[in-house]
């Protein structure tokens, strides 16, 4: 059944390829052509701590390290430019919960994100019927931006976590950096797909914008309409977190608001109180307009954006990035 789920959602995403956005979970696997070992360059002279952060960006930074900084943790930033100290690691299996993409190194996070996965997962698990849940991205080891995908889940207060049931058994590595994640949308980007998209799907939303703390749960625009369409005669006040975002066809993103102790954390605006269902913004989400760069290829961007460099980043985040490593029991085994 897994298989079969696995299977069709992969023909889907073949079908969908355009979309920029459905990239986010896809492990390309590239089997490297035989050739004969090119010699081996010079070695380079080493940089110094002041030259890589001149000039290496943010993301290679802060991509390169593996463990987190020692200390209390502290979220420090904005969600999409900022920075973690202290940061803790999600065990990659927990009794309702496996950690998928662990070659990423990003099952990292404030306390208070772990806290909320671990009690989340029986939660949604109750709710659903499901075995428990697959986890994405978190944030790196010390936050900040990453290599690939995200411009976001820097401050350790972000997480990914797929519209995909936990199998029975134990997924291993390898399934766990190539399975990809079920599309709950259908091919021409306005309508659920009726094939994998299921009524535990909305107490799997609600259950996640109904936890204290959260901030946002990011969900594509189709699921959205959904939502609203199976709500709207029961109370709802929860609907009014959720929100409609670009991809998000196959996970949703869940967002904690600022943890007490993190006085440079910066809060996203609230919410408005109201559903989010009636008047322009969702309609505006399905418009051809708005849907053509999800199904046609976008055009390249005129002029690369500059990348964002370490002193773009909050001032403590370099004190971050220059810490020593705090060593963990579980920071291994993850390839
Ligand atoms: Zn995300």
């Amino acid at each position: 059944m897994f298989a079969r789920i696995v299977t069709s959602f992969f023909i889907t995403c073949v079908a969908a390829a355009g979309f920029v956005a459905a990239t986010e979970h896809l492990a390309v696997a590239q089997t490297p052509a035989t050739a004969a070992p090119a010699p081996l360059p010079p070695p380079k002279p080493e940089m110094t701590e002041q030259e890589r952060e001149k000039n290496l960006t943010a993301k290679q930074l802060f991509g390169a390290v593996q463990l987190p900084s020692i200390g209390k943790a502290v979220a420090i930033g904005y969600y999409p430019r900022g920075c973690l100290a202290g940061g803790v690691e999600l065990p990659i299996n927990g009794p309702n919960w496996q950690v998928m993409r662990l070659s990423r190194n990003r099952n990292w996070g404030h306390p208070t994100l772990i806290q909320f996965l671990e009690k989340f997962a029986p939660l949604a698990a109750k709710a659903t019927g499901w075995k428990g849940i697959l986890v994405g991205d978190l944030a790196q080891p010390r936050g900040g931006p990453s290599p690939s995908d995200h411009s976001s889940h820097q401050t350790g207060l972000d997480v990914d976590i797929w519209f995909m049931p936990m199998p029975e058994r134990e997924l291993t590595r390898e399934e766990r950096n190539t399975i990809s994640a079920i599309n709950l949308v259908a091919e021409d980007w306005k309508h659920l797909n009726p094939e994998t998209w299921t009524p535990e799907h909305v107490a799997f939303i609600k259950t996640a914008a109904q936890q204290p703390g959260v901030e946002r749960v990011l969900v594509n625009a189709v699921i959205k309409k959904e939502l609203c369409r199976v709500v709207k005669k029961q109370p709802h006040d929860w609907m009014a977190k959720v929100r409609p975002w670009y991809g998000h066809h196959d996970h949703i993103h869940v967002r904690l608001r600022c943890p007490a102790g993190s006085p440079n954390c910066r809060a996203q605006e609230p919410v408005k109180g109201d559903d989010g269902c009636t008047g322009k913004e969702l309609d505006s989400w399905l418009s051809d307009k708005r849907l053509r760069p999800q199904i046609t290829k976008p055009a390249p961007p005129k002029k690369p954006p500059k990348p964002m460099m370490l002193a773009d980043l909050p001032p403590a985040c370099k004190t971050v990035l220059e810490s020593p490593a705090r060593n963990t029991s579980f920071a291994n085994d993850k390839r």
